[in-house]
């Protein structure tokens, strides 16, 4: 039996012995595995891992090591959840560690064996043609010969009211993110779970108060997590409450800078803020309003499957479904781990382990469709292998003096404020240095500023730009502050915001 002839009865036993990956929502494609079909494709990935929490750091290890061409797409938010803990007692051989610590130290560990990172984003896979097909935020198409999906989870949102509008206007899911433009202030965690004493306690370091709303009268948070927050006089609890709405006003702050419209030397943000959430008491069947400046989410998670609903299976929860003790979802040839897969364990020890085993089991693969070396730098040769282009550091700013002396004769100049445990930022900061990059003019400057910096002058920064969420993006104009823009951006967003200023 040939290769091509072997795959295809792979696919179909799997199918006759009814096993669990066939369900209702995907059918697996015949897809055909013939190595000699890649060398007509551009942008050949051996080893993709989508993701860069630590399953696909796991996996990204494996890959690299094997002397595989490895590229992770590091996604909206790179690090993943880890991004957002602060301790974590329970990894390999650490009495304690910041969850941005484990994922620094993997991912200087995954660089060091070879794996390449590209700050792009995932919207659309094509698992019925192998090379698989996935296209990226920013428009690059890339031929993968294996994929490992370490896509993770999304916290989960309310649905009420007001969250939607108020969104980054006090609503958030990142007390590690935020909580430091909350101080002094009165805050509320929604949630039961573990990370809603996670969030509390980060935000006790920086706020006046914190009050969890748990729904039930009791944690679901394990016993030792709730000791931590026993003795806190920060921390608050309220039991059997349900946020029905989350209340917000208009406000109107006014920076220094010129508007960009009538130039009056005051630039004026009209923001709605968080000011409160309506509250029911399940017990007393009561309606209240508790006045909040801040509104930190912690109610679970939600699979990010929605790329592969159609194509892989999913359980009912969306999760994908895997086959057996393997990491192999319904498609042979692409893998997963981590918290888009497990909905049981879910700790970031079993995400990183189990991207070891997608690993593994996608090296396997391609050893058994004929990729080698040889098939490597054939690729290599006719130059059709995707080559990661080399990052561009943005210098730095961290004084007003300073941005005042790069202003001086300057046509347009960009600040980004940003921190290094902020996922979003993270995802901006590498957006911001290829536009730069590609932008390279004697009058354009790009700078970032590290909002989170120890120095006072960044603070004095912060504060005389009312910075109050990163990534934060300033827009001058001969001298003169014209637009601001809260959030991340992907490469065609960044372009068409800048457009105006640049032409
Ligand atoms: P969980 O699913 O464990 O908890 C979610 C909490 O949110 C529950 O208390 C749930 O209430 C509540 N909830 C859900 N929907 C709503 C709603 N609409 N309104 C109000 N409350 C709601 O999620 P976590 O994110 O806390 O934890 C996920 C996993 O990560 C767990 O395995 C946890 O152990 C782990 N983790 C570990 C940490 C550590 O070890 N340092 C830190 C953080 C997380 P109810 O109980 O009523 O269902």
């Amino acid at each position: 039996m040939n290769k091509k002839m072997s795959r295809l009865v792979f696919v179909s036993v799997l199918f006759m012995q009814g096993c669990r990956v066939k369900t209702e929502e995907a059918h697996a494609p015949a897809l055909s595995y013939d190595i000699n079909s890649i060398y007509d494709k551009q942008n050949v990935i051996p080893f993709v891992v989508i993701g860069s929490g630590p399953a696909g750091l796991g996996a990204a290890l494996y890959g690299a090591r094997d002397n595989v061409k490895t590229v992770v797409l590091e996604g909206d938010n790179p690090g993943g959840l880890l991004m957002l803990t602060t301790d974590v007692a329970n990894w390999p051989g650490q009495r304690s560690i910041l969850g941005p610590e484990i994922i620094k130290s993997l991912r200087e560990q995954v660089q060091h064996v070879g794996a390449e990172f590209l700050a792009d984003t995932v919207i659309s896979v094509d698992l019925t043609q192998w090379p698989f097909a996935i296209k990226t935020a920013n428009n690059r198409i890339i031929h993968a010969l294996t994929v490992i999906i370490t896509t993770g989870a999304s916290p989960r949102k309310l649905g009420v009211p007001g969250e939607q509008e108020l969104w980054g206007r006090g609503v958030t899911t990142c007390a590690v993110c935020d909580a430091h433009f909350y101080k002094g202030e009165d805050v509320v965690v929604i949630g039961g779970g573990d990370s809603a004493i996670e969030e509390a306690m980060q935000l006790a370091n920086h706020v006046k108060t914190v009050t969890i709303l748990v729904r039930k009268d009791r944690f679901r948070a394990a016993s030792s997590m709730q000791a931590r927050i026993k003795n806190n006089p920060a921390i608050k609890v309220l039991y059997n409450v349900e946020v029905t709405k989350i209340l917000g006003e208009n406000t109107v702050k006014t920076v220094p800078g010129d508007d960009y419209d009538n130039n009056q030397g005051e630039w004026e943000i009209h923001e709605q803020h968080v000011t409160g959430v309506e509250i029911y008491n399940n017990k007393t069947k009561e309606t209240s309003v508790l006045p909040t400046a801040g509104v930190f989410l912690a109610i679970g998670h939600v699979p990010n499957s929605e790329l592969f609903k159609g194509s892989l299976a999913l359980d009912n929860n969306g999760y994908i479904k895997t086959i057996d003790r393997t990491q192999q979802t319904s498609i042979e040839g692409v893998y997963t781990a981590g918290e888009v897969e497990d909905h049981r364990y879910r700790q970031a020890g079993v995400s990183f382990g189990d991207g070891t085993k997608a690993a593994l089991d996608a090296l396997a693969f391609l050893r058994e469709i004929g990729f080698d070396q040889s098939v490597a730098k054939r690729l290599e040769k006719q130059g059709t292998l995707w080559e990661v282009e080399q990052a561009y550091e943005m210098p730095s700013i961290s004084t007003e003096q300073e941005l005042q002396d790069e202003l001086e004769g300057t046509k347009l100049l960009i600040l980004d404020f940003w921190a290094d445990d902020c996922p979003a930022c993270l995802q901006m900061l590498p957006v911001i240095s290829r536009y730069a990059k590609k932008n390279k003019a004697p009058d354009i400057k790009f700078f970032k500023v590290d909002a989170k910096g120890e120095l006072d002058t960044v603070s004095e920064l912060v504060t005389k730009y009312d910075i109050r969420k990163i990534p934060c993006l300033l827009v001058f104009i001969d001298g003169k502050l014209v637009a601001r823009h809260t959030g991340a951006m992907n490469e065609n967003e960044l372009a068409e915001y800048l457009k105006p200023f640049v032409d």
